[in-house]
């Protein structure tokens, strides 16, 4: 931690404050300049947490040195996380694709679509069955029988399951089915649901709000690692800017400033991310080149009559042309798929 004091201050209320940092076990540090004087705390600055040094009378400024989120920080944990969803490596040097249906409409629906991401390479099928809408009027999903849907073509396709949670009552209830719990956009702050999703074991994928700052997304997810879920992933889902030729901005520098500052494996979602179907391919291949560990993509088999997102959702066959544009840029980025 760096204290900067004010002009004029004297070595004695200085003195003051060094003898604080010292009694807490840290290191004490003194330089004077020639206009400001300023301290120095050298060791781990939890221990001054309940010292609010910014209150003292000869303080200017107090720069934390370690960022505010701990856990989920590389300074805490120098090597990547790898999360291994039933054999399938995320935060790895393969790069993992999930997709399928933005909601679960029905076990036809949901098959074919399946059926379209193992057949062209995706390894972990996506789909909602609790719908949080941002109208009371629009379809909400089908719950628990969406949830059956679910694990029935978890069954026929092989492929391990991600759904989103809505509600921190649910939570129990979605561990039965998911092998991924995603927490949407819109609950990036629910802390209640956080702290309900922090203490079960099933690994999960924290979606970064749309207005949420870097900051407050590694926060959030440090609720998660601090109620013992280390199982966990980012995922940047655009945020909204002025630009209305879009739904949101996939914001790229967030996925390169993450993997700097965080172990935890990031997702890019250009689907929700653009809102445009046409952009989703441009947008997943820009997310791979910036060192996303995977990407999530709605694809719907008749994406016309989806029951939400339809204008953003792939066909199987633009799902097709997008993974084999994928297979052929990931190698010169030196990772496999
Ligand atoms: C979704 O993935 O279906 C979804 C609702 O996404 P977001 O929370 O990013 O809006
Ligand atoms: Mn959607």
């Amino acid at each position: 931690m760096i204290i900067v004091l004010k002009p004029q201050t004297s070595k004695a209320d200085a003195d003051e404050i060094l003898q604080l940092i010292e009694a807490r076990g840290l290191k004490p540090l003194y330089m004077p300049g020639i206009e400001r004087t300023v301290l120095g705390a050298l060791g781990d600055e939890r221990k001054l947490a309940n010292l609010n040094f910014s209150a003292f009378p000869a303080v200017d400024e107090v720069k934390p040195i370690l960022s505010s989120y701990k856990m989920v920080s590389r300074e805490f944990k120098s090597e990547n996380t790898v999360l291994n969803i039933n054999g399938v490596n995320i935060g790895g040097d393969r790069f993992v694709v999930m997709a399928g249906p933005c909601s679960v409409e029905s076990p036809e629906q949901l098959q074919s679509a399946a059926e379209a991401v193992v057949e062209y390479g995706g390894q972990i099928l996506r789909g909602g069955a609790f719908k949080p809408r941002t109208s009371p009027y629009s379809f909400q999903g089908l719950g628990e029988e969406g949830l059956q849907m679910l694990q029935q073509a978890k069954k026929d396709s092989g492929l391990p399951i991600i759904t989103e949670v809505v509600s921190s009552s649910d939570v129990d209830l979605v561990c039965q089915y998911a092998d991924i719990l995603q927490i949407g956009a819109r609950n990036m702050q629910n802390y209640r649901l956080l702290r309900a999703v922090g203490s079960c074991r099933t690994p999960v994928m924290l979606k970064r709000g749309p207005s949420a700052t870097l900051e407050e997304l590694l926060l959030a997810a440090e609720y998660l690692l601090d109620g013992g879920n280390s199982e966990v992933m980012l995922c940047e889902r655009g945020v909204r800017s002025f630009e209305t030729s879009y739904r949101n901005m996939l914001d790229l520098n967030a996925v390169a400033f993450l993997k700097q500052r965080s172990h935890l494996p990031i997702i890019a979602d250009p689907s929700h991310g653009t809102g445009i179907h046409d952009l989703v391919a441009p947008m997943a291949l820009a997310a791979a080149a910036a060192g996303a560990d995977g990407i999530i993509v709605e694809v719907h088999p008749d994406p016309i009559h989806a029951m939400s997102d339809a204008q953003q959702q792939l066909t199987p066959e633009d799902f097709s042309r997008l993974m084999q544009q994928l297979r052929a840029i990931l190698p010169c980025l030196g990772r496999k798929i």
